[in-house]
Order: structure tokens, then C-alpha cells, then sequence
């Protein structure tokens, strides 16, 4: 185990700023904290904090990260909290042992599920600082390394299995390559132990025949290039036998067909020397055709840039080789970590990397390139990947990927449609919360469901998904064409009724034809429309019925509208105003004594009385002071009339004119005015002007309405 003076020196000799004081108190409270806990190893479990940031100090990382490795696992394991971290090492490190640990949390909750790539992807999303992303990585390659002290097969293949799936390629990305390949190797050796002994053994084998293979091809690279005149680095290097093993998998090849087990890399000073080496390779060595790729003019998406080539090399032996300069070298072995490692660099001469390697983290990019140093780097590694998305679980523990600001209506109709639409609450992480309610990264989401409920028109103003936004439109519709349905059936029905005249189903299909519909449902919905009138209807299936019709006695019109009632007679019935002034009740709204009012004043016409709820306030919301408050006083035994509006949808009938106002009528209103607004001939559609003297009569009128069998639907005019 590390002990606590190495580890600070370490730090120190790379970041002589780093706050050595911190450094040590962290390393004692993590020993303290984790006390006699121990590890499936038998160790102290403090070793494994004190492993992890060794892990972070080889790579040259920040000391705050440094810390966040010791102190890791004590929210989680221990009896600390963050509020205490915060007061003992600031908010910095609080924050990102909150980011591991959630990461830890997260991985517990979810070892069900098998969407390994929104897994990742959740990973990153979780890792807001990307440093809580590293430590959690050196996190994992020592649990890896100290794997084979748990017991259980399965949990360990589990773990393994794990890690190849998330944290491989999440240590690839980031770019730490000998991190990535440590990981494959030791998840390799127990998911397939077989195969990786095989390989094992076999590459053995050929250090024992080849003898100094390596060396002797490492020495004439190098004699070549001097002669060149190319001032360069040559290395060999034996390939992973998991990776050696994954090329015989995917090119389906033997193992002594491989020509890459060593890999040779040419490290040079400047990017011209790399295409001067490889054609002094080129010139030297018969090439292997297809085997030369440019990931220096095409670099990989984690950054990587290489020049790679094959070619039969010293002792007629198929070789690859890599060819890059130092500081793509840096950046190949240590990823994202290279940062580090240019802001500890006394080097100023380096250049700064221009992040465009970095085009995977779409917000690093941003950073990058209008960051002025790495300090500002560091600042602002927020990690904003997938800001669009978020990521949430089933109660199975399946993960769904939703775009950011999705509901849990969004969530059920993304489980399935009929779901979404009899969903009538919902549960996030156990808890009943608002079906509005935005889901975060890592909710645990429960639909609760009724076979009552039925999508509301409401809920599309809080849905993110075109799924759930079509299936509630196609709903909303279908209950439209349901309401078309019945008022054209009636319609229908009743025509044939009056006349006299049968209406079978038969009947009314032979003639479906006629008006270009395929079912008598789609006819009763096209006259519901107002697309044709149920007298068309009856023509076709009686042609005869035409001029029987016409003889009928035409439409009663409604009575001629009454002289309103002269507001001057009373006083106005408004309290709350500036005596003297001019008022008028709004057009829009008809304010009725019994509604909660406000007043408009408008300079030189007075005060203009809305209803509270009316719209055409909004135009006003910006000029507060124009509003005055203002109520109703009505103590007069002879109270004035008010103008109310209706909107009223009745079947067009003989007599349903009539009847309506019958109704009115009967419940003290007079007709002022009659507005149709009409679609079809077969119902009206208009808006009616009541007086009345308070908004209760005009309820009573509403409610009388709607019992009426014409009437299709009444209710209080909205502008
Ligand atoms: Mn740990």
C-alpha cells in the first residue's frame, strides 16, 4: 500500500501547488473513517481509497481529485457526510465524492439492467465534473484487480462482465489506454479464462523460440531512421491477450496468422517527422497492403491520432507499426488525463490542445476553445454530453432514454401506448409525484394506471416524446369523431323520424357510395362535420322526401329581441370606483353581477369592468397600475339587466329555434341577438346575448339548455 508521505510527494513533484496540508489531513480522515473495515482481501479497506488515488497520481491527476480518491467510499461506507466533507475539504471535493458516490449508488440500483449503452451513456450524464468520471474509473480497475479475492463465480463474472460492457469503453473514450487495456484483461480472465490461458501460453511459447525478436527489430528500426536522418523514439510492445484473442474473433484468423502480437512505435518531435519515418519505413520494408490507416489527418473520436502501417519487416516477419509524435503519444496513452499533465508542464512551448480531438464531449469542445488556460479548463469541465437526454429506470431496473424535460407521461407512453393512456399518476423513486412533474437522470419511474382514464387534451402541453404527443392528438381525435358520430346519428335519425320515412341500415348503405364514404359510421360522422346535411340524406335513400320537405312550415324564428334594459335608470352597480367616472362592461368577457370582476381604466373613456378570468386582461398584465379593484354592490329591488353571451350547438330541427327559446324564456331571460356561426345544415352553431340580471340566472339558463334534447351544448361565451 501507498504510504501517506508517498503519495503527497508524488503529487508535490508534478503539482508543486498542490496543498500538501489537504492532502495529508484527507489520507488520515480516510484511515480514520473506514477504521477496522476490511476487504474480501482481508486488507484494511483503507488501502483500497489509498490504491485508487495512487491510481489518479500516475496519471498526473489535480489533487483535488487526488483527495476525492481518498476520500471516495466515506459517504457511502462510513458514518461521514458531505456537509462535513464540505467543512473539512471545501465544496470542491464534497462535490465530487457526491458524484462518485451517486455513480456508486446508480450501479447498485441497476445491475439488472442489460442496456449497456445507455448505461454508459447515464454514467456520463451522471459524471458531471469529468473528474468524478476518472476517479470512479480508477475506482473500478482496483476492484478489478482485486476481483479474484471474492468468492462467488457469478458475482465476479457479474463485475467482469460489467466492466467490460461500461467501463471499457468509458476508459477508451477518455482515452487512459493502459487503464482500458488493464481492464479488458482482468474482466478477460474471468469471463473466458480458457482462452486467455491458451493465449497466454502460447505467446510464452514464442518468447522462448523467438529469443530477442523484440530487440532485434526495435534496433533496426532505429539504425534505419538514423540513417534517414529522423531523430527518433522505437518501442515493441506485446499486444493484450485480449486483444490479440478479440482480432482472432473478429477476423476469424488462427493465431499464428496474427502479424501484429508485437506492436513497434516510433515516437518523433514533429509531425512532418512522422511522414518522413514512414517512408523511410515504406522505402526499406515490402508494405502490407490495407494494413495503412492516417488517424493523424482522421483522428479517432476520443482524439487518438497515429500513423499506422504493416509491413514484412526484419527476418521476413509480418510487423505493425505506429508512428506519431510526443505529444500525440501523451495524449494516446493518457486521454483526457493529458490535460493534467499540459498544466503541470513548466513547458510552455507545448501548445495547448485546440480540443478539436475532443469532439465527443460536445461541451468540452466549447470549453476548450474559449477556455484561456487549463485552470479555466478545469473551472468549467462541466460534462454537458447528453444535456438533450435523460436517463431513467424502469421498477425491473430497464433504462429508458428520454429527451430532456420528458414527464412520466412521456415515460409511460414510451413503456407502451396503452399505458401512456390510462396512466393516471405516478411514483418517482417510491414517491406519488404530479404527472407534470420533470424526470431527472437516474429516477426510478412507476406508471399508475386505471381503465377509467383516458388521455387528457391537457397533458400535451407537458409532453417532450412525438410518441406521446401522437398518441394523445390520435386519441383527442378519435373522441372527436366520436362526438361527430353521435350528433350526425341523431341528426340523421331524427330527419327520418319527422318525415315519416324508415332508416335501416341497409338503406343507408346503398348510398354510401353517393356521398364518398365507406361505412355508415363515416356518414354519420360526415353529416356530424357539416360535410352534408342529413336532409341530403334522407333525398338519397327517398328521392320522393324532396317535395314532401318543402311543404313543411318553415323554421319559427326567434322573437324579436327586447330594448336592454337602460342602465342610467340605476346606479351603477359597481363599488370600488372613482366616483364620476365612465363605465362600461367589457365586450369580451359580459361581466354579470355574481362574477369577480376587476377594472381596466383607459384614459378619457373611463373604467371598462372585465371578469376576472378573462383573457384580454394578459394585454393589461405589463400596466399594474391601471387595474383597479372593484366588486359588485347590487341592494336594489329593481335590478339592472346585463347583456350574458352564449355559445349553443342545437340540432337545425323544426321548432328546436323554439324550443330554445322557450327555455329561455321560461327562466326570465330575453333573447337580445342571435349570431350564427353555423357549419352544417344540420346543426347550428351560434352565440346567443341574454339579458339577464346576474350570472346565476344565466347558469340556470345554461343548465335548462343542456337538458334539452336539441341541444347538442350550451355554455358561457369566451372571446
Ligand atoms: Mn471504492
Amino acid at each position: 500500500m501507498l504510504r501517506q508521505y508517498e503519495l503527497v510527494e508524488r503529487v508535490k513533484s508534478y503539482d508543486p501547488a498542490a496543498d500538501e496540508d489537504q492532502l495529508n489531513r484527507a489520507y488520515v480522515y480516510a484511515v480514520k473513517m473506514h477504521g477496522a473495515q476490511t476487504r474480501a482481501s482481508g486488507d484494511p479497506y483503507f488501502s483500497h481509497p489509498v490504491e485508487v488515488a495512487g491510481l489518479l497520481s500516475e496519471k498526473r491527476l489535480d489533487s483535488s481529485s487526488i483527495i476525492t480518491g481518498l476520500l471516495h467510499d466515506t459517504v457511502e461506507d462510513t458514518d461521514a457526510t458531505l456537509d462535513g466533507l464540505s467543512e473539512k475539504f471545501g465544496d470542491e471535493v464534497a462535490g465530487l465524492v457526491d458524484g462518485v458516490t451517486k455513480l456508486t449508488q446508480l450501479e447498485l440500483q441497476s445491475s439488472r439492467t442489460k442496456q449497456a449503452e445507455n448505461f454508459r451513456k447515464l454514467v456520463l450524464a451522471m459524471s458531471q465534473d469529468i473528474r468524478v468520471l476518472v476517479v470512479k474509473l480508477a475506482d473500478r480497475l482496483h476492484n478489478m484487480r482485486t476481483l479474484h479475492f471474492l468468492k462467488k463465480e457469478e458475482k465476479r463474472k457479474r463485475i467482469a462482465r460489467e466492466t467490460m460492457e461500461i467501463y471499457v469503453p468509458l476508459t477508451e473514450r477518455i482515452g487512459i489506454r493502459d487503464w482500458k487495456e488493464e481492464l479488458e484483461d482482468l474482466s478477460f480472465q474471468q469471463l473466458n479464462p480458457d482462452a486467455r490461458a491458451s493465449i497466454t501460453a502460447r505467446l510464452q511459447f514464442l518468447h522462448n523460440e523467438g529469443g530477442d525478436l523484440i530487440a532485434n527489430v526495435v534496433d533496426e528500426l532505429r539504425r534505419l531512421l538514423a540513417e534517414a536522418g529522423v531523430k527518433a523514439e522505437v518501442q515493441g510492445r506485446e499486444k493484450s491477450a485480449f486483444s490479440i484473442w478479440r482480432k482472432m474473433q473478429r477476423q476469424n484468423i488462427g493465431f499464428e496468422q496474427l502479424s501484429d502480437i508485437v506492436a513497434f512505435r516510433v515516437v518523433v518531435n514533429t509531425l512532418e517527422e512522422c511522414y518522413q519515418a514512414l517512408g523511410a519505413i515504406h522505402g526499406a520494408y515490402p508494405v502490407t497492403p490495407g494494413r495503412f490507416k492516417d488517424y493523424i489527418s482522421l483522428p479517432k473520436p476520443n482524439g487518438y491520432q497515429s500513423l499506422h502501417t504493416g509491413v514484412i519487416g526484419p527476418d521476413n516477419r509480418r510487423i505493425e507499426i505506429q508512428i506519431r509524435t510526443r505529444e500525440m503519444h501523451e495524449i494516446a496513452e493518457l486521454g483526457v488525463a493529458a490535460h493534467w499533465v499540459y498544466k503541470s508542464s513548466p513547458d510552455q512551448a507545448k501548445p495547448q490542445r485546440d480540443g478539436k480531438q475532443y469532439r465527443w464531449l460536445r461541451d468540452m469542445l466549447d470549453i476548450l476553445s474559449n477556455a484561456s488556460g487549463p485552470d479555466d479548463f478545469l473551472e468549467h469541465t462541466k460534462m454537458e454530453m447528453f444535456s438533450d437526454q435523460v436517463f431513467v429506470f424502469t421498477p425491473n431496473g430497464d433504462l429508458h432514454a428520454l429527451p430532456r424535460g420528458s414527464t412520466p407521461i412521456d415515460f409511460a407512453y414510451s413503456v407502451h401506448t396503452e399505458i401512456g393512456n390510462r396512466c393516471v399518476g405516478s411514483k418517482i423513486n417510491g414517491r406519488i409525484k404530479p404527472l407534470r412533474t420533470e424526470l431527472r437522470n437516474g429516477d426510478q419511474v412507476e406508471v399508475i394506471t386505471s381503465k377509467a382514464q383516458t388521455p387528457s387534451p391537457a397533458w400535451e402541453a407537458y409532453v417532450k416524446t412525438g410518441k406521446a404527443r401522437a398518441a394523445i392528438r390520435r386519441f383527442v381525435r378519435s373522441k372527436q369523431r366520436d362526438q361527430y358520430l353521435s350528433l350526425g346519428r341523431e341528426v340523421v335519425q331524427n330527419i327520418f323520424q319527422q318525415t315519416d320515412h324508415e332508416l335501416t341500415e341497409k338503406a343507408l348503405k346503398n348510398v354510401l357510395a353517393h356521398f364518398d364514404v365507406e361505412s355508415v359510421d363515416d356518414l354519420y360522422v360526415a353529416v356530424g362535420e357539416g360535410r352534408y346535411a342529413a336532409r341530403e340524406v334522407l333525398y338519397a335513400v327517398y328521392p320522393g322526401a324532396k317535395a314532401e320537405l318543402q311543404q313543411a312550415a318553415p323554421v319559427k324564428k326567434a322573437p324579436p329581441a327586447q330594448s336592454v334594459a337602460d342602465g342610467s335608470k340605476h346606479t351603477i352597480p359597481v363599488k370600488g370606483l372613482i366616483p364620476g367616472m365612465a363605465v362600461h362592461y367589457a365586450r369580451c368577457c359580459h361581466p354579470l353581477p355574481g362574477d369577480r370582476i376587476v377594472g381596466i381604466v383607459t384614459t378619457g373613456r373611463g373604467v371598462t369592468i372585465h371578469t376576472i378570468d378573462c383573457k384580454t386582461l394578459e394585454t393589461f398584465a405589463d400596466t399594474p397600475e391601471r387595474w383597479i379593484d372593484v366588486g359588485w354592490e347590487m341592494n336594489e329591488e329593481d335590478p339592472p339587466a346585463f347583456m350574458g353571451r352564449l355559445h349553443a350547438v342545437l340540432a337545425n330541427e323544426p321548432g328546436s329555434l323554439a324550443t330554445i327559446s322557450t327555455v329561455i324564456g321560461r327562466n326570465g331571460g330575453n333573447i337580445n341577438n342571435l349570431n350564427f356561426t353555423s357549419r352544417g345544415e344540420d346543426f347550428y352553431e351560434m352565440l346567443i346575448d341574454i339579458e339577464v340580471t346576474n350570472v346565476r340566472q344565466l347558469n340556470n339558463i345554461i343548465a335548462a339548455l343542456r337538458a334539452t334534447a336539441v341541444v347538442n351544448s350550451a355554455e358561457r361565451a369566451q372571446a
